[in-house]
């Protein structure tokens, strides 16, 4: 069952609500030290085990700070992305750069910091020699699996999935690699996202693990690391559990024994490259009911929009709502909780059996830390919030402003207009 118990009540949102105005996205930090402290010991058997943050869950630097003092490393895709993860701190080999469709000044930038290039494409090798005058020594390729797996709905079956290089690419890209003088090697692949079942991952450390005795074999190659990607999922909705970590970490461990042990394959670090597992749980949207309706259905309309949170309208994504105050009440009235887009897919709630609501009262979304501020937009004027952390010590810290109109005309020219 998911873990329903949130690290502030009614009266310290109150408090916090009374110095930044709801609508606001809370991080718990004491809840993300923890679990990645989790995370790094489900896998601690593994010598060269490291999680590179998917940037792109939480792209806040005091988040990233965070997570780099707990030694993890950043997983990024983009210009954005990498100019964020250097300026708090993590370079080097401590960027994974997991992109696709690259550009040529992205994989410069990459290079430059000494990031670890994972390439999307076989015809990347020659991209990158060009944009980035030569390969660099390590080099990393991301396997799709086409047919061979089965994906999930958010990010599709692999076989029509754009990323990754074919199983025949995936020889050949390592064969010309290696003959252009790269020497040290990784190999990737992501194939689910949002999944619960631990399973899906433990098939896919057998799939990296026999890859990689098949590229010792084959090409005499051998990998410095296999990346098991994100992708991990988390429990949204009441009924679900999260994935058991030391379950994973265990069951994984014992595959590598089994397989790359006696390969003689060890030591092959492990990477991941989550975002979701370790953030998601550990934001909230904190929104505040300002009108109730009442036509063919009842709503409730808050302060918060899709600009705020953008999963439920893009995949039908649910998400816990906790009314504060009233948690104990009984959930005799159903609602769909609204946004003010003119777009009715701009609920965060449909149908959804709630306590009574009345005006002013706050409402929590759950699991918004991760793919929620940062999946945001501007559409239809809609500035996006603040983000607040809630550190250890008790003592809320603003990380982000909210946005104003200035920011919002800040890329517009009126001169002339008028
Ligand atoms: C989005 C993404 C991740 C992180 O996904 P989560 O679902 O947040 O764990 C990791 N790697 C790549 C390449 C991604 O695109």
């Amino acid at each position: 069952m998911k873990n329903l118990q949130l690290p502030f009540d009614l009266a310290r949102i109150r408090e916090i609500a009374a110095e930044h105005p709801t609508p606001f996205h809370l991080y718990d930090e004491r809840g993300i030290r923890e679990n990645a402290r989790r995370l790094l010991k489900a896998f601690g058997w593994n010598p060269g085990f490291r999680e590179f943050f998917a940037v792109k869950a939480t792209p806040n630097p005091h988040i990233l700070k965070i997570l780099r003092e707990q030694g993890f490393g950043a997983d990024c895709s983009s210009l954005a992305e990498l100019v964020l993860a250097e300026r708090v701190g993590i370079t080097g080999e401590a960027i994974m750069f997991s992109s696709n469709d690259t550009l040529a000044k992205e994989y410069l930038r990459a290079k430059e910091l000494g990031a670890t290039l994972n390439l999307d494409d076989i015809t990347h090798i020659e991209y990158l020699e060009r944009c980035c005058g030569g390969l660099p020594e390590l080099l990393s390729f991301r396997y799709n699996p086409g047919p061979l797996r089965q994906g999930n709905v958010i990010i599709g079956a692999p076989e029509e999935a754009k990323y990754g290089l074919t199983r025949e690419q995936l020889f050949e890209a390592y064969r010309i690699a290696k003959e252009r003088g790269v020497r040290r090697f990784g190999l990737h692949t992501m194939v689910a996202s949002n999944e619960l079942d631990r399973g899906y991952f433990v098939e896919t450390a057998r799939m990296l693990f026999e890859l990689a005795r098949d590229l010792q074999e084959r090409l005499d190659i051998r990998l410095e690391f296999v990346n098991l990607g994100g992708g991990m999922g988390i429990p949204y909705r009441p009924e679900q559990t999260a994935i058991d970590l030391e379950a994973l970490g265990a069951e994984i461990h014992a595959l590598y024994d089994e397989m790359i042990v006696p390969a003689g394959l060890d030591p092959l670090a492990i990477f991941t490259e989550n975002g979701r597992i370790i953030t998601g749980p550990y934001g909230y949207l904190v929104t505040t009911a300002i009108h109730e309706k009442h036509i063919y259905r009842d709503y409730i309309g808050v302060d918060a929009c899709m600009a705020n949170l953008m999963r439920p309208g893009m995949y039908g994504a649910y998400h816990h709502v906790t009314v504060l105050g009233k948690e104990q009440a009984a959930a005799d009235h159903v609602y769909d909780v609204v946004g003010s887009l003119c777009e009715n897919n701009d609920k965060f709630a449909i149908q959804r059996p709630l306590p009574k609501i009345d005006a002013g009262d706050v409402l929590v979304i759950h699991d918004a830390g991760a793919h929620g501020y940062a999946m945001g937009f501007q559409y239809n004027g809609k500035l996006r919030s603040a983000e607040l952390l809630l550190r250890e010590d008790g003592n809320v810290q603003q990380i982000r402003r909210a946005e104003t109109l200035d920011d919002y005309f800040a890329t517009l020219d009126f001169a002339g207009i008028r």
